[in-house]
């Protein structure tokens, strides 16, 4: 049950296609007519908006923004889709941009909305990277999100996880050629395997699901971490970010306000539960309410946080 708004698919096309588009994959099947669109949000920067829906036969998966960026002598793809008909077509899309080889597959985290695309760039042998623990994460959760994916998209057309072939400890740097992207690997935080990628030559961040804008945040590490993590990115000497959901570009650090408002509340009033004596039950249906009116898909994702967050913070007491 869900009380959501959906956007239809015509509704999304027509959010694309007001984009200021660079690129723009159409399939030759007749069965799938739709457009793979992208917005250059800073020079050599091309993202596509992922819908505002959870995973569904219909969209395939592509509700995560994706995309790649640009150097001289070489692209990076930073998450490389949902799906491996996404990966596909996000691969189309960037043969139709550049002929540079594709050096670099960035996995931001272990969520397959944003990596299960990675197959599509195989023959291209890139270095799949990730944060150190995306390897564990993978081996503890892969499986069920492929099966998972699989019973919604059919075996073709799922797609699933590659392993890293680049792990980040902390900090690494991948250079394009007089573009050096540098790749933070975070504390546990929206997973325990975010990793964020700056570009210094156009002042852009992209911290995937470390930033969601318009669609409710879903935690699936740690309340505090996020929190914590979120304040030192806004350091980060960016401009604009690109969020993992929402718009394709936002002002940096303005960007962050909704969700450390979010987060704030949601800290703020779980606390205050725990101290009531409140169970969890009751907390579910009571923290953060007043966030409702302000996202996309709250009720299919407050409640999961609440639990999370009332988990993490009850023997803190
Ligand atoms: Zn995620």
């Amino acid at each position: 049950m869900s009380t959501r708004t959906q956007l239809t698919r015509r509704q999304a096309l027509l959010e694309g296609a007001s984009f200021c588009s660079v690129g723009a994959f159409v399939p030759k099947s007749a069965h799938d007519a739709r457009a793979f669109v992208t917005e250059e949000v800073a020079p050599g920067i091309h993202i596509r908006r992922g819908v505002d829906e959870d995973v569904t036969a219909q969209n395939e998966d592509a509700i995560a923004n994706i995309g790649f960026i640009v150097g001289r002598d070489a692209v990076a793809v930073i998450d490389p889709g949902g799906s491996l008909i996404d990966g596909q077509r996000l691969r189309a899309t960037i043969r139709q941009a550049t002929q540079l080889p594709i050096k670099y597959v960035v996995m931001s985290h272990v969520h397959p909305d944003h990596i299960f695309g990675a197959p599509a760039f195989q023959q291209d042998h890139p270095q799949f990277v990730g944060h150190a623990r995306l390897p564990r994460t993978l081996a503890l959760r892969a499986e069920f999100y492929r099966k998972r994916l699989e019973d919604t998209l059919g075996k073709e057309r799922a797609g699933g996880a590659v392993a890293p072939t680049m792990l980040v400890q902390d900090h690494a740097e991948i250079d394009l050629g007089d573009r050096v992207l540098g790749l933070t690997a975070h504390g546990t935080a929206h997973t325990d395997c975010d990793l964020s990628v700056m570009d210094r030559y156009s002042g852009t961040l992209l911290p995937a699901d470390l930033l969601f804008v318009q669609r409710v945040p879903s935690l699936d590490g740690s309340l505090r971490g996020w929190m914590k993590e979120l304040a030192a990115l806004k350091s980060a000497p960016a401009h604009r970010a690109v969020p993992g959901h929402g718009p394709t570009s936002v002002k940096w650090p303005l960007g962050a306000s909704d969700l450390e408002r979010y987060l704030g509340i949601l800290l703020r009033e779980t606390k205050g539960a725990i101290a009531k004596g409140t169970d969890l039950e009751a907390a579910v249906s009571t923290v953060a309410q007043g966030e409702r009116s302000r996202w996309k898909l709250f009720d299919d994702y407050n409640g999961h946080n609440v639990t999370q967050a009332f988990k993490e913070l009850e023997w803190e007491q």
